[in-house]
């Protein structure tokens, strides 16, 4: 929890998992994923990125994850009811 006086969400262990995951992205689409970076999602990526989250290709830093079960099951249902929202731009709406 944030909340906490060391969040582990703020610690060492949570930027590897964030490389991790960039790793197995950037693997996956075959395109620079950089902090600041935009990707540009469609029906077909999105779906390409949750068949390989499904399968486990691209869970490298899921390893140890306190959120693992949770994550497993939403993809083990299909991503229902998920939402993928575009990030508010500065200075637009
Ligand atoms: S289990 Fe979920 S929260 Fe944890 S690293 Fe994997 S995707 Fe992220």
């Amino acid at each position: 929890m944030l909340d906490e006086p060391e969040p582990h969400c703020l610690r060492d262990s949570a930027v590897e998992r964030d490389q991790m995951a960039a790793q197995d992205v950037e693997d996956l689409l075959a395109q620079p994923i950089r902090p600041g970076a935009h990707l540009a999602l469609d029906a077909a990526i999105l779906a390409r990125m949750r068949q390989a989250f499904s399968t486990g290709l691209v869970r490298k830093a899921c390893g140890g994850c306190g959120w693992h079960g949770l994550c497993s099951t939403i993809a083990a249902g299909g991503y229902r009811d998920t939402q993928v929202q575009r990030p508010a731009l500065p200075g637009k709406r």
